[in-house]
């Protein structure tokens, strides 16, 4: 089950369970779409995997799985990135598919 990290892990941006904004990769390191766009390229900084959007977990509970029997991660991690040390990543990286990294 997916943690639901609360902010972007570089910019610090609140990424509510609603937001439309919520990039996860597979280890669920969690950005909003701008830092994803601008800044790092779909090339995650913790793993080099690319994102997805993370979805909204349900408020309507009428399967019994929804937020509130389930809430949200509370966890906030902001690690911002170093651009040193992510810029020779990002440049191998970012030209390989993500499902091909
Ligand atoms: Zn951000
Ligand atoms: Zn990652």
């Amino acid at each position: 089950m997916l943690e639901m990290r609360p902010t972007c892990e570089n910019c610090n941006k609140a990424l509510p369970n609603d937001s439309d904004e919520a990039m996860v990769c597979t280890f669920e390191c969690t950005f909003c779409t701008t830092c994803v766009e601008t800044i790092l390229h779909n090339v995650c900084p913790n793993c080099g995997g690319g994102f997805e959007k993370r979805p909204t977990r349900p408020v309507n509970c009428l399967t019994g799985n929804c937020v509130e029997k389930y809430p949200v991660g509370t966890r906030v991690v902001h690690k911002p990135i170093d651009k040193g040390t992510f810029q020779e990543v990002l440049e191998f990286l970012k030209k390989i598919d993500p499902r091909k990294r």
